[in-house]
């Protein structure tokens, strides 16, 4: 018995439809990328300084810090506190607090990159998580605070409380740490940064 063969129907331009198709896909994932980074603008981020929010931070600070440790690489934990910010809130007014809060957080904004995460970490608090030399950097903030307090109308002075990694503690330890450490850095007369 003689074989049968059906030929297939052949769809006409299929290499020029499926480059059609790859555009296509190529353009939708600009798009998704472009609404990503919209929405990581949008809600990623405190609206008066434009620093990442604390539970951003939390992500990314624990994203960079286990790199370090894979790496050994120096890291470490900064928190930053306005000195005696409410007296400047009482007598200037709140809008004078945010004029400097937008201004601390422009400064800030400066230190971020793949080294250096940064966050607005409550009220008139920010948290720097930092690879590399946090110390170096600590003290550079301090001086940048002061040198707007001498600037700006409305000013005042930053203490910083700082924890160097030993490579085996966690953000919630090093931001424990480092709390305790700006505590001190108040108690011995502001303006300063302490190590824990
Ligand atoms: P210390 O040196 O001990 O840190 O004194 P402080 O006055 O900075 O600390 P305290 O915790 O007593 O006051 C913090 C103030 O920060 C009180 C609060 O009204 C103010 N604050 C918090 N968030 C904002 C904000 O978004 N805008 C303004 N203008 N003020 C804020
Ligand atoms: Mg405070
Ligand atoms: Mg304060």
């Amino acid at each position: 018995m003689n074989k049968q063969y059906v030929s297939e129907p052949v769809e006409p331009n299929v290499e020029a439809k499926i480059e059609i198709m790859r555009g296509m896909l190529r353009k939708l994932d600009q798009e998704l990328g472009r609404l990503e980074s919209l929405f990581d603008e949008r809600y990623a981020r405190d609206d008066l300084t434009g620093l990442l929010r604390r539970n951003a931070f939390q992500i990314r600070s624990e994203n960079l810090f286990s790199r370090c440790r894979e790496t050994g690489a120096n890291h470490g934990l900064l928190l930053l506190d306005l000195d005696h910010f409410k007296k400047l809130n009482d007598s200037f007014g709140h809008h004078a607090g945010d004029h400097l809060l937008k201004n601390i957080g422009q400064l800030l904004r400066s230190y971020e990159s793949p080294d250096c995460v940064v966050c607005r970490f409550g009220g008139e608090e920010f948290a720097l998580a930092v690879r590399g030399n946090p110390a170096q950097i600590a003290e550079e903030i301090r001086k940048e605070v002061q040198r707007l307090a001498i600037e700006a109308p409305f000013s005042c002075t930053a203490s910083i409380g700082m924890k160097l990694s030993n490579g085996t503690e966690t953000t919630e330890d090093l931001l424990r740490a480092a709390d305790q450490a700006l505590y001190r850095a108040k108690d011995l007369g502001r303006n300063r940064v302490e190590a824990a």
